[in-house]
């Protein structure tokens, strides 16, 4: 029986370029494995596609059951993120970089988890110590599943093995910009061309109550601002039609990953509170805010400091 290679669901580039590479590994060394992915090549994320695209790699078979299956996991070793019934399959390997799930195994298996930014990072170390050359177009994806996983060396999770694994990945995959590669990744997750503004302005969007008024925040990660040069007025526009729905304030962040900020678009009915919240002023109906990188973090903490939450 060939062992299925499976990533976590709602596959990431690392779980699609890690199953497809440690199959790889396996068969290299005479076990039957096959790449799988627990979702359909349709449904793939558009960073993924755009990775299998550029480096020829054929999508991993979709697997969404393995009763009664030989499995191996890669990027995840808990039960919620495995196909449906885990429980019946019989788990063989596990390479990993997260904290030790909850899937156990009634036999000694191999299992190699990392505390890396990636999968492809302990993989490619895999390849090195069984002598195995990495194929051309699979180092590209394990490349590119770093740079993703680590979001280009900027995440804290990224570590000193990441970079080294990316140089000599690099070599292999014939990549010379992994800045540029990142770069192309980046535009197709963010891809706005064709995209309603509604679902622009909802892609990424949560309301808040601040001592009584209602606050909407929606944020749009880009790799550059100029992917919304040309929508700027109908992004406006329909940041109006969502506050007339009863907000106090919309706000839109426009943030380039790459320069490290956002442009933060504003409809409110006192836009000087919004102004005091992040310690700038409006130029026409939007103001670039250094830094500011996360809702979570920064956003929403200043705008409740700012309404006397
Ligand atoms: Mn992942
Ligand atoms: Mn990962």
């Amino acid at each position: 029986m060939s062992i299925c290679v499976v990533g976590h669901s709602n596959p990431d580039t690392d779980s699609v370029t890690a199953a497809i590479a440690f199959a790889h590994l396996l068969k290299a060394q005479g076990q039957d494995a096959v790449a799988c992915m627990q979702i359909n090549a349709d449904k793939l994320n558009p960073e993924s596609k755009t990775v299998l695209e550029k480096f020829g790699l054929a999508a991993p078979q979709e697997l969404m059951d393995v009763a009664g299956k030989k499995v191996a996991l890669v990027d995840f070793s808990d039960i919620g993120q495995a196909p449906a019934n885990i429980g019946d399959a019989e788990v063989v390997a596990i390479v990993d970089h997260h904290k030790i799930g909850d899937i156990t195994t009634n036999n000694p298996i191999l299992f190699n988890a990392q505390p890396v930014g990636c999968t492809g990072t302990v993989l490619n170390q895999m390849y090195k110590i069984n002598n195995v050359a990495i194929p051309k177009d699979i180092a590209g994806g394990m490349l590119a599943a770093i740079l993703s996983d680590t979001v280009n060396f900027k995440s804290p999770t990224c570590t000193d093995a990441d970079k080294a694994a990316v140089a000599e990945l690099k070599v292999v995959a014939g990549v010379e910009d992994t800045d540029g590669l990142f770069m192309d990744m980046l535009k197709a997750k963010s891809a706005v061309a064709g995209v309603p503004m509604k679902d622009l302005v909802f892609r990424d969007y949560k309301d808040f109550d601040m001592k009584g008024n209602k606050i909407g925040v929606g944020q749009l990660e880009l790799a550059t601002l100029d992917q919304v040069a040309d929508i700027r007025d109908d992004l406006y526009k329909m940041l109006q039609e969502v506050k007339a729905e009863g907000r106090h304030s919309v706000l839109l962040m426009l943030t380039d990953v790459v320069k490290e900020g956002t442009d933060l678009m504003v409809v409110s009915d006192d836009a000087s509170i919004i102004e005091g919240a992040f310690g700038a002023k409006l130029d026409g109906v939007s103001m670039w805010i250094d830094g500011m990188m996360s809702r979570k973090k920064q956003t929403v903490p200043n705008l409740q400091k700012a309404f006397g939450c």
